[in-house]
């Protein structure tokens, strides 16, 4: 058995920022590998983990079900954020530049791979192509047409790679890289760097291809303010290379450059968990807000306080990746960083099969099995918060100089509306969901909404 985590940004206020990973994600637990010329997926489970939201990175490798796991950042080139904040959160004890086949430690009896970034992998060439030509109008010869690869990041030396393996291909008129504006610019600003890039082009035509892992993010409505004036060749704009369907096949590379791996085993402590839940899903139950019962062989999932409520008055997903976008916001509409705060919104069933089921509730309540299982059986390992701040580096070292005072007063407000108890702050947890107290669910260690909310805290008294 092997797993494949794959790992984003994610954000605490725009859950759009999770959206290239949750679709390469959704396309690799897909039939990909069926068409001529793709790449076998020769693994058995697709996970997500993030850095700024559920499920964490403190979390997720808990997540997987298998002792062989490989560890995918979907990010578009090596960083800070790949090569020391990932490494040192998956607990990989790796820091620095990531060979090509990657670095391979054993974790809690699990062989974990962690490779390059998927941007700097030579197949993203192949995206950036397929992105522009598809932007381009039917019948359009892209041998006339200057592909202007436009990054907000100059310097990474990525961009430039992908530019030249193009421009070598010779596909297009010319290939260039291009700098977003400056966020907010003056309308000079905005009028020399329309100039600048149209002194990039000499063709009629010319596309210009996002190198962005995704929509979001604000960039967009930048772009389209800053290409909203006159002095431009044609111009068509593609949407970013992250979510394109191709970057799938890109990973499956990517995870490939380890060499033939053999395949691992179940993990036994994550199956005895899952065991346990499905005994506690067959009977019916509550886990955290949600109402679990048995349904013809197949599992309902419902919001606590819609039991009674007719099916027909409540929308119905048949899918974890549909359920996940509903339950993404609250009634407000507001993102849902940690999904156990107590937002969960109403007026929804999930109707899924013995297969679904771990993946929707994995999506729903992210580590919430596994740990909770864990707890019960004392076996739950926690991080106090001065060791999570601790470890803590660039601009989230703040939070080494929090008081305890500090810490308690901004977890009394982010931690309010959340369903787990701090086991990391000295709360005591005596029973879980399991053993029928639906609110049962530990939290291990502060998670990263916590850790940012005590630095702007420590911030703001600095000022
Ligand atoms: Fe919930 Fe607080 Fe734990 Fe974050 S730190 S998961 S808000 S209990």
């Amino acid at each position: 058995m092997r797993s494949l985590v794959l790992i984003g940004h994610g954000s605490h206020h725009h859950g759009d920022s999770a959206s290239a990973v949750q679709q390469a994600a959704e396309r690799l637990r897909g039939p990909v590998g069926t068409a001529p010329g793709r790449v076998q997926n020769c693994f058995d489970e697709v996970l997500e983990g993030y850095w700024q939201q559920e499920p964490g990175l403190r979390q997720v490798l808990r997540t997987v079900a298998s002792s062989n796991v490989t560890v995918i950042p979907l990010f578009l080139a090596e960083s800070y954020l790949t090569e020391t904040v990932l490494p040192r959160e998956l607990g990989l004890g790796h820091q620095g530049p990531v060979p090509p086949g990657g670095v391979a430690r054993v974790l809690g009896g699990r062989r974990v791979r962690y490779t390059r970034p998927l941007g700097v992998h030579p197949g993203m060439a192949d995206v950036i192509a397929a992105r522009a030509t598809e932007a381009l109008p039917t019948g359009t010869d892209p041998g006339g047409v200057t592909l202007l690869l436009l990054t907000a990041r100059p310097g990474t030396g990525t961009p430039e790679a992908h530019a030249r393996a193009l421009s070598e291909r010779g596909l297009f008129a010319d290939v260039k890289v291009v700098t977003l504006t400056e966020p907010g610019a003056t309308e000079a600003g905005l009028s020399e760097w329309r100039a600048h890039l149209a002194a990039q082009v000499r063709t009629e035509a010319a596309v210009l291809v996002p190198f962005f892992a995704h929509a979001g993010g604000g960039w967009q409505a930048q772009l389209a303010q800053a290409l909203a004036g006159p002095g431009l060749p044609r111009l068509h704009v593609s949407g970013p290379v992250g979510t394109h369907p191709g970057v799938a096949d890109v990973l499956l590379q990517l995870a490939g450059e380890g060499g033939q791996e053999e395949r691992g085993d179940v993990d036994q402590p994550h199956a005895e968990a899952w065991a346990a839940l499905r005994e506690l899903a067959e009977r019916g139950g509550r886990l955290g807000e949600v109402l679990l019962t048995p349904h013809g062989g197949l599992f309902e999932l419902r919001h606590m306080l819609d039991e009674g409520r007719a099916a027909a008055d409540l929308r119905t997903f048949v899918s974890p990746e549909g359920l996940r976008d509903f339950t993404d916001r609250d009634e407000a509409g507001r993102h849902r960083p940690v999904r156990t705060w107590r937002t969960l919104p109403r007026g929804w069933r999930a109707v899924l099969g013995p297969a679904d089921l771990r993946l929707g509730l994995h999506l729903l309540y992210p580590a919430v099995v596994e740990e909770s299982y864990a707890h019960a059986h004392h076996n739950l390992h926690c991080t106090p918060w001065a060791s999570t701040a601790r470890r803590q580096t660039g601009a989230l070292a703040k939070v080494q100089r929090a008081t305890p005072d500090q810490v308690d007063t901004v977890a009394a407000q982010v931690c309010a509306p959340c369903l787990r108890t701090r086991l990391w702050a000295g709360e005591v947890l005596g029973q879980t969901f399991f053993s029928g107290v639906p609110g049962g669910l530990p939290c291990a260690e502060a998670c990263s909404v916590l850790l940012s909310a005590v630095r702007d805290e420590v911030g703001a008294g600095t000022a």
